[in-house]
């Protein structure tokens, strides 16, 4: 009897534990986790701050006794470091787990940008239901909260900050909001749409120092101090893979894998934040710490772990963004590729509006990329026309014209070329 073990148990983890009893009904799952809380979506935590669900709403699964109908052996524990040659994982309790098949499927965390004061009390990242706790008693209404970084975690926290009736200040070293994800003119967009919403918005600017007490007192590159009573620290995460040093699983941003998920190791598989998953559409390994590559990445794992030779199509490079109600999305190469051609429109509003952007990145006649701001529409069909790589043919030059015209493109030449399953789908099948 094979026995499968997960290190990790966020939405990868308990994915790959579900898929492997499916298709290996007599085979041994121990799912370890480090967090002492039932499986959980750290997706849910905005929500959780906004007071829509409680703790057990952002629990992935909701009858408590799901692991053990599946017979998912669960354990508490910390993995420390994997000894491949024995197929054995030492834990943190002093115990070893000795496996046959092993996930990797331990996320990312926060990182932890080296500031002076940035272990006061007061100041927290958002990451964790723990962390979340922390927020929730500092976040209350009038609480001064500045918090560090304005990407995509950091973006998608504002609105349930905000929602706390919190004065907000965010910090951005970037040069504009979103700096991974968005062009200049998209991340400016979001930065006056945040003003207008009432959040005071630094870009270009950096946390030098935290002095601590109450309240905290952070000084800023610019030379000012602002008074907080929150800091919160959202400035990136990186793949929670310390533990594998010297395991001679190679590692590099992320764990390595091929398109089965497979490290440099057989028998040893990695899935999610912590995967640096080979991309079939582009040809390199990429890490996408989205929720959706997790799921995919755990699923298409667990199969190749009870022996079915299934690949990974892809990794997604998607992002739609909700801040503070302005929809942006950015897709694929939005900065473009070497040789790439670009079409931008921009339309600002007066007034409160939120005005809307979209800039195109094509290489050849294929949509390799592309941002936008305020259009809700058109997210299906960029994300068809980049993910499936369909040849426009004529429609580049006419979208190079007018980019609004992104479904009457992707409906003719998507049909075409026989990748059309539906308007407002958009993926490749
Ligand atoms: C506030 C917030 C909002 C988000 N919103 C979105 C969103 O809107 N859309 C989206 O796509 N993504 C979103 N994400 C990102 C999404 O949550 C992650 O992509 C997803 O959680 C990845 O799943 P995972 O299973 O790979 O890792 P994780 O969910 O991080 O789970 C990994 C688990 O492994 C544990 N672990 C780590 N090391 C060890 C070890 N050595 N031994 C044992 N256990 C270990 C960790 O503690 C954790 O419990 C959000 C994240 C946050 C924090």
């Amino acid at each position: 009897m094979t026995h499968h073990v997960i290190l990790g148990a966020g939405p990868a983890g308990v994915i790959a534990a579900e898929t492997i009893r499916k298709h290996a009904p007599q085979d041994t799952i121990t799912l370890v986790g480090d967090e002492a809380e039932p499986p959980y979506s750290r997706m849910a935590i905005p929500y959780l701050l906004m007071g829509n669900i409680d703790e057990a709403g952002t629990y992935l699964r909701k009858t408590p006794s799901h692991f053990a109908n599946l017979r998912i052996n669960q354990l508490l524990a910390q993995a420390v470091s994997v000894d491949v040659a024995i197929k054995s994982v030492a834990l943190n309790s002093g115990g070893c787990l000795n496996y046959d098949r092993l996930l990797i499927a331990t996320g990312s965390r926060p990182a932890r940008p080296p500031i002076s004061g940035i272990d006061s009390d007061g100041v927290h990242p958002c990451w964790t239901l723990d962390d979340a706790r922390k927020i929730m008693a500092l976040a209350r209404p009038g609480a001064r909260v500045l918090q560090m970084g304005a990407g995509f975690i950091g973006c998608i926290i504002m609105e349930a900050l905000k929602q706390r009736g919190v004065q907000l200040s965010v910090v951005e070293m970037g040069d504009r909001m979103v700096p991974r994800m968005m062009g200049l003119t998209a991340g400016g967009m979001i930065r006056d749409w945040c003003e207008k919403q009432g959040v005071q918005v630094f870009t270009g600017t950096r946390v030098e120092a935290i002095a601590p007490g109450a309240p905290l007192k952070v000084r800023l590159s610019s030379g000012q101090t602002v008074d907080a009573d929150l800091v919160i620290s959202a400035t990136g995460v990186q793949p929670h893979i310390g533990f594998l040093e010297n395991s001679g699983i190679t590692c590099l941003q992320g764990v390595l894998t091929d398109e089965h998920l497979q490290t440099s190791v057989p028998g040893v598989y990695a899935a999610g934040d912590c995967a640096e998953a080979f991309d079939k559409i582009s040809g390199t390994t990429i890490v996408s710490a989205i929720q959706p590559n997790a799921a995919e990445q755990a699923r298409v794992a667990a199969l190749n772990m009870v022996g079915q030779r299934v690949e990974l199509r892809g990794v997604t490079q998607i992002n739609v963004l909700d801040t503070l109600g302005l929809i942006s999305t950015s897709f694929g190469n939005w900065q473009g590729v070497p040789g790439s051609e670009q079409v931008e429109l921009t339309e600002h509003q007066a007034g409160g509006g939120q005005g809307r952007h979209l800039s195109l990145q094509f290489k050849d006649d294929v949509l390799v990329g592309c941002n936008s701001v305020g259009w809700t529409e058109h997210v299906g069909v960029m994300r068809g026309l980049v993910e499936g790589g369909i040849h426009l043919g004529p429609w580049k030059d006419k979208l190079k014209q007018d980019p609004t015209r992104l479904v009457q493109a992707y409906l003719a030449s998507a049909q075409a070329q026989g990748m059309w399953h539906g308007a407002g789908d958009g993926q490749r099948r």
